[in-house]
């Protein structure tokens, strides 16, 4: 676990880059402390019409840009675009290092890791297991090599927390040989489980060696069973398609669906695979939008309550699997957009799940209390909401690993 004494100062940049947008936040460290978020901003909807904006830590917007219509806007200058707002605003101070989120960091990598050649060749391997994610997280790690030769560089995998998960988790009832080749669950959003996974003892004591399922509830969603700040399973698998309905991902899918489509249907591979990434979940089953807020606005509309009450209902009946891997409940924690803010939705989880002996608090959690059900939660089974914090668990894992490789 992170968080190791050091006598570093000055400044991390922290990078999270997806097909269509890079995220990039600036700590401000001291020594010994914790970093402090200075600057947040992201570059979205690359390969398009492309926006930049930058926040500081206290929301307010600081930079702005907008290309002109028509220019598609590619990932290396969308990099440059952030290059350039960071030298014009951080009065020519250097990084002391640069920590990326990796999706995938293969079976190798339980911790961050200090990029080098030969971990760039390794990670570069890796694509075929996240080719969708995983070389729009490497490019900007060669463009800034190529850029600034000296700045450390490290990467943090939304892998890596699953790694500790029994054998028996882990595989897929698959021939012996399948599975050698690398075909196994590996779980993502380990980024924001480890960082709930840090903060449970702060959020109430007795959650930290608790049975404990953390639904990770943004665009994508995953749910996580710990114990002891470890993983002991995850609904996504060996990609970020399995599990749970997301904004526009299918979740669980049986296999057969996808040679029906391919064989009866006609489809290509690359156009079943568009569908169950961009064009299924919330948004394919409501046909009204993959966001959640604009669904709850229209949740009377039949396909749109529809489309919720399955997003539901699949949470519900993975939260059984996972409290069926802990041996029972002790606490559930929502995280993400929709786990902080879905006011309702937690409503309609926690509704689903009185059978684990969770009683929802209605008044706590219109209000988004940390805890939204009754009883004392030292005696009974709870419901919390807690804020994630990926790029602050990146900034801090960043600091560790200069300090474990000084
Ligand atoms: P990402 O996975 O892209 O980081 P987020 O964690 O930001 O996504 O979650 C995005 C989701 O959170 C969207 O579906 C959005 O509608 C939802 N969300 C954000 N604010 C609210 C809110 N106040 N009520 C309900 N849902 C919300």
């Amino acid at each position: 676990m992170s968080g190791s004494i050091h006598a570093r100062q000055g400044l991390l940049l922290v990078l999270n880059a997806g097909s269509s947008s890079i995220k990039f936040s600036v700590f401000e460290v001291e020594p010994g402390g914790a970093p402090q978020e200075r600057f947040g901003g992201q570059v979205e909807g690359i390969g398009g019409a492309a926006r930049f904006t930058v926040k500081s830590s206290d929301g307010e917007p600081v930079g702005e840009h907008a290309w002109p219509e028509g220019v598609t806007v590619d990932h290396e200058q969308a990099l440059h675009q952030i290059d350039d707002w960071l030298n014009a605003h951080l009065q020519g101070r250097a990084f002391l290092a640069c920590s990326h989120r990796v999706v995938h960091g293969g079976l190798k990598h339980a911790a961050p890791v200090l990029i080098d050649d030969a971990v760039l060749t390794e990670l570069e391997a890796l694509c075929p297991l996240a080719p969708l994610h995983q070389p729009h997280n490497l490019a900007p790690i060669r463009a800034m090599r190529a850029r600034l030769p000296n700045l450390p560089q490290i990467a943090c995998f939304d892998t890596a927390f699953h790694r500790g998960q029994s054998e028996v988790v882990q595989q897929f009832a698959l021939p012996r040989a399948i599975t050698e080749a690398g075909v196994r669950r590996y779980g993502f959003h380990g980024l924001s489980y480890e960082y709930i996974a840090s903060v449970l003892p702060q959020v109430h004591p007795r959650l930290a060696n608790a049975r404990v399922i953390v639904a990770h509830l943004g665009n994508g969603a995953s749910l996580c069973a710990m114990q002891g700040g470890r993983s002991l399973a995850s609904t996504m698998g060996f990609s970020a398609l399995d599990g749970l309905a997301m904004g526009t991902r299918c979740g669980a899918l049986d296999p057969g669906v996808v040679f029906h489509l391919l064989r009866e249907m006609r489809l290509s591979p690359e156009q079943v695979e568009h569908m169950l990434y961009h064009d299924s979940g919330l948004l394919g089953m409501s046909g009204v939008s993959n966001d959640m807020r604009a669904l709850r606005a229209r949740a009377t509309e039949p396909q749109v309550r529809q489309a919720l009450d399955i997003y539901v209902h699949r949470i519900v009946r993975e939260i059984g699997s996972m409290a069926a891997v802990l041996g029972g409940l002790d606490a559930l924690i929502f995280t993400a957009g929709i786990g902080e803010h879905g006011v309702d939705t937690r409503a309609e989880v926690l509704q689903g799940c009185r059978w684990l002996g969770l009683e929802l608090d209605a008044e706590r959690n219109a209000a988004s209390a940390a805890c939204i059900t009754r009883g004392d939660p030292a005696e009974t089974p709870s419901a919390w909401v807690v804020p994630t914090d990926e790029e602050g668990m990146l900034a801090r894992h960043a600091l560790d690993v200069l300090a474990r490789t000084a």
